[in-house]
């Protein structure tokens, strides 16, 4: 296709405003899935994005579209690839590729509830990427919608008359051709040189069990023939184009792709981290010499340990994290050992929902039950001799004379009424917050900038936020690097032995509150034993807090008057069972609910 026929955009919207659902209709209206096939987000295609109404990996459909009389372009058949954007925070890098695969976006708003986090912080990314935008009021069939006030508000925020934002419903289809002539109209062709060796861009990669990888790109230079031979630029890995095509939304092959185009390839590859996102694609041979920008390796912002809940699990733990690994290239593991908690691998994430969302599906998809350590971020530590660690464990922190201690930090948007200004200021003051800025988005709608520690984030902070303005302020934030602060390690000794499990770095000023609630909090849980049992918290070798569980004599058997033998031998058995679900920890038996009880987050 012509690149002056191609139109390239995507959609923004924060979660629940309709995303998927436009989609849906803009299948439907451009004829690539009739009637018979719809079913309800027909794009979201793994279960967990389905059933938690999340897209998580994004997708390119190709969808022919001929506007309607007396519009501009009317008659001609225009291509609009409809590339969809992972919605996510912890996806912030998949959105920027998929945002540069693009020259224009809709700005997707919910016409009942206005401009949240979300929205705010991908508008602000696709500004970055000078995408055209096109801003839309949705769900405007719903009695509770205020398309007058939101419409201002819209306006307010991209710069143009009221009037021009267009509103549609996505359920019954109001608008949504009139939105299809705005996109051939307002998104520009894309530009790029046709005569010469391709570049492709990789803007999603995703693995299939029959297939192989396959790859998402859009191209950017030249062209791409199937059976040629093809170089990754960050690697110089090889590999020849098995197949290429585009997705309507199956995927079709075809000849070729070029200049502008968007589709998929396949080169046989097993592992999507040889097919990386945001990789220049070119030649083998007389290909470019310089690579696209923007090429970022995915970086865990989040580790994790992961321990079998039965310890025999190990080997599928394994298998199960290579498995999900060749779908995830941000998906990172090691094997560790911890005294407490037995063989596990130390896991690194991109942010708390792809956590969630890797072990959701071990649990579900793999049958495993797991114990999981509290997520913690990734610190530097330079020592003062000039040493370096970089720590992912928060029991392997180094000991011994620190210099400095960095700590990832992130920019957040807060979006919500006015009347919770002082609850999220005093919020995001308690998580060491600076605030950056704030603005009223309409008279009652604030919008407020915060650079906070990530460590202060992946605590509950979504929940607290959400609790303290009744459910209404939306939260969005992305990495901007780090910063020094003062940090210790705690440790929990049971008994005098350090338990791994439990170590964890705060600021200083938090330490010892959090000493003193853990202490609690398994002083309940942890059963009498023959002997007294010190549960303390330290820092270093100074002991911050400490409780007692007091010694019983535990004779089970006295109960029995030394009368029924066969009674006897079932008591015995009986505690012998409970016994397995016990750990050691030195000397201490810890029930294994313990673990869960403490490390599951409240
Ligand atoms: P996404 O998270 O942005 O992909 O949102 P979805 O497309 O999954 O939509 C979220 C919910 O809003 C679903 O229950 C949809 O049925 C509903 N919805 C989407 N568009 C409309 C609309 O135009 N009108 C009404 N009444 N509901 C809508
Ligand atoms: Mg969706």
């Amino acid at each position: 296709t012509e690149p002056a026929l191609l139109r390239n955009f995507c959609i923004i919207a924060h979660i629940d405003h309709g995303k998927s659902t436009l989609a849906d209709r803009m299948l439907q209206l451009t004829g690539v899935v009739d009637q018979r096939q719809m079913r309800a987000q027909y794009l979201d295609r793994m279960d967990i994005e389905r059933e938690r109404g999340i897209t998580i990996k994004s997708q390119a459909v190709r969808l022919p579209w001929s506007p309607s009389e007396g519009e501009e372009g009317s008659g001609t058949t225009h291509i609009l690839n409809m590339i969809d954007t992972p919605g996510h925070v912890d996806f912030t890098y998949e959105v920027s590729r998929s945002l540069a695969a693009c020259e224009g976006c809709i700005l997707l708003v919910d016409a009942a509830q206005g401009i949240e986090a979300q929205t705010l912080a991908n508008l602000y990314l696709a500004m970055e990427h000078d995408l055209a935008i096109i801003p839309v009021l949705n769900k405007i069939d719903l009695p509770a919608a205020q398309p007058e006030k939101f419409a201002a508000e819209l306006a307010n925020l991209v710069g143009c008359d009221p009037e021009d934002v267009l509103r549609v419903s996505a359920k019954t289809g109001i608008g949504v051709p009139e939105l299809l002539n705005k996109v051939v109209r307002e998104v520009p062709p894309p530009v790029g040189v046709k005569d010469s060796p391709a570049r492709a861009m990789i803007f999603d990669s995703v693995y299939d069990a029959y297939r192989g990888v396959v790859t998402y790109v859009k191209v950017v230079d030249g062209t791409l023939n199937k059976r040629e031979r093809i170089r990754m630029m960050s690697t110089g890995a090889a590999h020849e184009l098995l197949e290429i095509g585009t997705n309507s939304p199956e995927m079709k092959a075809a000849d070729g792709l070029s200049v502008g185009e968007v589709g998929y390839l396949i080169t046989g590859v097993k592992d999507v981290r040889q097919s990386k996102v945001g990789d220049t694609i070119t030649q083998l041979t007389k290909g470019a010499e310089e690579p696209l920008g923007g090429y970022k390796d995915p970086k865990p912002m989040v580790f994790s340990g992961l321990y079998p809940l039965d310890g025999s699990d190990y080997p599928e733990l394994r298998e199960a994290l290579d498995k999900l690994q060749l779908n995830d290239a941000a998906l990172v593991y090691e094997p560790e050992t911890s005294a407490a908690l037995g063989f596990g691998f130390r896991v690194g994430f991109l942010g708390l929902l792809h956590l969630e969302v890797i072990r959701e599906r071990l649990e579900r998809e793999f049958g495993l039950e797991l114990i999981a350590t509290a997520p913690n971020v990734v610190y530097q530590v330079d020592m003062e001799d000039g040493t370096e660690y970089t720590v992912t464990n928060p029991s392997e922190f180094p000991v011994g004379k620190i210099d400095t201690v960095h700590e990832p930090v992130v920019r957040a948007t807060i979006l919500a009424p006015s009347e919770f200004i002082g609850a999220i200021m005093e919020l995001c003051q308690n998580r060491r917050g600076t605030l950056l800025g704030m603005d009223y988005l309409s008279e009652d709608r604030v919008e407020i900038r915060y650079t906070l520690p990530l460590a202060e984030v992946v605590f509950d902070f979504f929940d607290q936020l959400k609790s303290k303005t009744r459910g209404y302020a939306s939260l969005d934030y992305e990495p901007t690097g780090e910063q020094t602060s003062d940090l210790v390690k705690v440790d929990i000794l049971l008994h005098g032995d350090k338990v791994d499990a439990f170590s964890a770095i705060t600021h200083k000023d938090k330490a010892y509150a959090y000493g003193v609630r853990l202490v609690a909090k398994l002083r309940e849980l942890i059963p009498r034993q023959n002997f007294e049992v010190p549960i303390q918290a330290a820092i270093g070798s100074r002991v911050i807090a400490r409780e007692t569980v007091r010694a019983i004599r535990k004779d089970v058997l006295a109960k029995c008057y030394g009368g029924d033998i066969s009674r006897k031998r079932k008591l015995l058995e009986k505690q012998k069972e409970g016994k397995k679900r016990m750990k050691m920890v030195g000397s201490v038996e810890v029930p294994q609910e313990a673990f869960i009880a403490v490390l599951s987050s409240d």
